[in-house]
């Protein structure tokens, strides 16, 4: 039996369940705990935790930021106060570059005559929006095959409507997610395609600045790569996470709990989560 889920998107960011839905997804699936890991926001977390309340799921406050290192490099942080005023004000930042970015992309469609407006899509989607979202309505519209389609001929770096955004270098979103008094958790670091000395190299650089776990179980990382992955967190003293990075029909072959079938994550991996959260003897 699955027990938790330390990495899902809903609604308030690129995920296609709203908070509510995704908890209530959870607990038909038996899973125990989820941790709520939107990109740059975390508005979902009020809505899951009272549904959690209802159906007995325990709910961990959780966001995701996109980061650069060399290349692109995702941060988890695990129990931040939404609330926190630092926090706030970078993840205002965010969105709000964000906002510039696509108004400035659907321009772009629109002008092709691709019947795209921003305005619509911030009554619908919210105000966490993102490629994945202009590329769901690419697909409803008839532009595009599927998400991986409308990535490939238009929303992808290159191509034509693609538009970059400013992105938090690593040492600024590992030091907010502290300031928030959240964990600092690396995410997915194989999908970094990193040589293992240059893995080494940012795992050293984040843990001087503070962080204090990875991700060694994640959607399609085989029995393999995880002993890798623990095996380096062990090395290194960080604490291992583990999710599916769900997010609803946006990523359909990805189930919430289990990936795509081969992902495990046990309720340990949330007590040593919590016990950094929360150390024994006050310390
Ligand atoms: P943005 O932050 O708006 O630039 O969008 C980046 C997000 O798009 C990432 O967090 C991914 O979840 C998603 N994404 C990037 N490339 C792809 C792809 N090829 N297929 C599906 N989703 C993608
Ligand atoms: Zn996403
Ligand atoms: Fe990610
Ligand atoms: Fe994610």
């Amino acid at each position: 039996m699955r027990e938790i889920d330390l990495h899902v998107h809903t609604t308030a960011s690129d995920g296609t369940l709203s908070p509510a839905q995704a908890v209530k997804l959870a607990a038909d699936t038996g899973l125990r705990a989820i941790a709520i890991t939107d990109h740059d926001t975390a508005h979902g977390y009020e809505e899951a935790a009272a549904a959690g309340a209802g159906l007995g799921l325990e709910i961990v406050p959780g966001i995701e930021i996109s980061t650069k290192f060399t290349g692109a490099v995702h941060i988890l942080g695990y129990y931040i106060d939404p609330a926190a005023p630092a926090l706030r004000t970078v993840l205002d930042w965010i969105v709000e570059d964000r906002d510039k970015r696509n108004r400035k992309m659907a321009e772009l469609m629109a002008a092709d005559g691709i019947p795209v407006s921003y305005d619509s899509m911030l009554e619908r989607f919210g105000d966490v929006i993102g490629r994945p979202h202009f590329a769901r309505l690419l697909i409803e519209l008839g532009y595009a095959r599927d998400m991986q389609d409308a990535f490939d001929r238009y929303v992808e770096k290159g191509r034509k409507y693609y538009l970059p955004r400013e992105i938090l270098p690593i040492d600024r979103a590992i030091e907010i997610i502290l300031s928030a008094g959240g964990i600092p958790v690396l995410a997915h670091p194989f999908q970094y395609r990193l040589e293992e000395s240059e893995l080494r190299r940012l795992i050293e650089y984040c843990i001087e600045r503070g962080l204090r776990g990875m991700e060694c179980r994640y959607t399609g990382y085989d029995g393999e790569r995880v002993s890798y992955l623990e095996g380096l967190a062990g090395e290194y003293g960080l604490i291992k996470t583990g999710g599916s990075d769900f997010h609803g029909a946006n990523k359909p072959h990805i189930a919430l709990g289990s990936g795509t079938g081969e992902l495990e994550v046990p309720y340990e991996f949330l007590q040593a989560l919590r016990a950094v959260k929360n150390p024994p003897c006050g310390g």
